[in-house]
């Protein structure tokens, strides 16, 4: 019987794998017999599986509900143009973590982009993160390093900053008024669907603002591309012949079929684990809408914002200037917009929103995946945070080396 299960699994992985272009793998172990249970094939569960079949030498079977590995960081070509696309928005890997960087350099090399992004407000472009650059096109003067403390603290004197540490309060503290009416205020309230005086300032740290005229966005000491797009990081990760993955798979559908002794490593929705007892958690998601346009280059950069909250769409990407070591097409573009939206319960989950409401939740779910045996959960949407890639993978770094290979090597 058991056999019988395993061949047909066989053939299930078989088909799934073709489907991302892999060579297929042959690993006949019912889904029962595995100990190593991974759920979702982003960075998190990639990494502890890559990790669990390379350093502890266990079958691993990793559960994907999608149809493609690489969760929100996948990246595929577009048929139409031959242009490589990141399927879930514009992904720039960048780290100062020399650990992360050695790692993840054994499956993939990178290209030299070095990412910038620009802000269109009332029909003109401004540098993006806010620098000495934009603060002079926008205010129409030229102020020179030196000078733009004291300008911004005037701005901020004539702001009416509100009380509170709300992101609109740090913002309008940090920029004065009209910088943040124009570049942060409706750009969030798109984002977040939710005004920056509600918002925790947490969020708009990342965003780095500048009193000088450097418009790189991350000074991460490592920063790049990779060459082969991101779907094929993952077929390097996961192409081991002790990691099954299956993909279409729910684990919650399969989730009586396991050994009753698997570790499992969950890097789904927190609140869904514990089928929403404390109630469910907030999430954002993306709608992705794509145009082919008939010019080699539509907006001259990867990724243009629109600052306006009268424009539907938060940006416009344009993935050929990912690589620009690649020889596209000269004769059309790929141009991605992004509408940010509330998440349902059918919506893949993008953002964590980390008011004090779903923090307190989240909390309330972690202290229940702590206390369940043989149960590890974490990644953006098994943390509740808002990790970039590089954090991700720390932590699955973190997560092997500090739960899985003491208790289990
Ligand atoms: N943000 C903004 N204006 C912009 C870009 C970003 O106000 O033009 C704020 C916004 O609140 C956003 C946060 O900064 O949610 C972080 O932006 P980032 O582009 O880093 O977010 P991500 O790329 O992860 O969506």
């Amino acid at each position: 019987n058991n056999c019988f299960l395993g061949v047909a699994f066989c053939l299930c992985t078989t088909t799934g794998l073709f489907a991302t272009g892999r060579r297929p793998i042959f690993v006949c172990m019912s889904i029962g017999a595995y100990r190593y249970v991974i759920v979702g094939s982003g960075f998190l569960g990639s990494v502890v599986a890559e990790r669990i079949a390379t350093q502890l030498r266990q079958p691993v079977l990793v559960l994907e509900k999608r149809n493609h590995i690489g969760g929100n960081c996948h990246s595929a070509v577009h048929a139409g143009t031959g242009i490589e696309y990141h399927t879930y928005g514009t992904h720039i890997f960048h780290t100062s973590n020399e650990k992360v960087w050695k790692y993840i350099n054994q499956f993939t090399t990178f290209n030299s982009y070095r990412h910038q992004v620009l802000t269109t407000w009332r029909g003109r472009v401004y540098q993006l993160p806010i620098n000495l650059e934009t603060i002079n096109s926008f205010y129409g003067i030229n102020l020179r390093p030196y000078e733009v403390d004291s300008f911004l603290q005037q701005e901020v004197q004539k702001s009416n900053v509100p009380p509170g540490d709300s992101m609109e309060a740090y913002a309008i503290r940090l920029m004065g008024r009209p910088l943040y009416e124009a570049f942060i205020e409706g750009y969030t309230q798109k984002q977040w669907q939710a005004h920056p005086s509600t918002l925790p300032a947490s969020l708009i740290n990342r965003l780095p603002f500048r009193k000088n005229y450097d418009e790189s966005y991350y000074h991460s000491r490592y920063q790049g591309i990779p060459l082969h797009g991101y779907t094929a990081i993952f077929e390097k990760m996961l192409q081991h012949p002790l990691i099954n993955v299956r993909l279409q798979t729910d684990f919650f559908a399969v989730r009586q079929q396991l050994h009753s002794d698997a570790l499992i490593v969950y890097s789904g929705p927190v609140d869904r684990l514990f089928d929403y007892c404390y109630g469910p958690l907030r999430w954002r998601t993306l709608r992705f809408e794509q145009e082919v346009v008939p010019y080699e280059d539509y907006q001259g950069t990867s990724v243009m914002n629109y600052a306006e909250a009268a424009i539907p769409y938060t940006r416009i990407h344009e993935p050929r200037h990912l690589h620009p070591e690649r020889n596209y097409t000269r004769q059309q573009s790929l141009i991605i917009r992004e509408y940010p939206a509330t998440a349902g319960a059918a919506d893949e989950p993008f953002y964590p929103i980390p008011d004090a409401a779903n923090q307190e939740l989240v909390l309330r779910y972690r202290a229940l995946a702590e206390q369940t045996p043989n149960l590890l959960v974490a990644g953006r949407l098994g943390d509740y945070r808002y990790y970039d890639m590089h954090e991700t993978i720390a932590r699955a770094l973190e997560l092997f080396e500090t739960r899985i290979l003491p208790q289990y090597a």
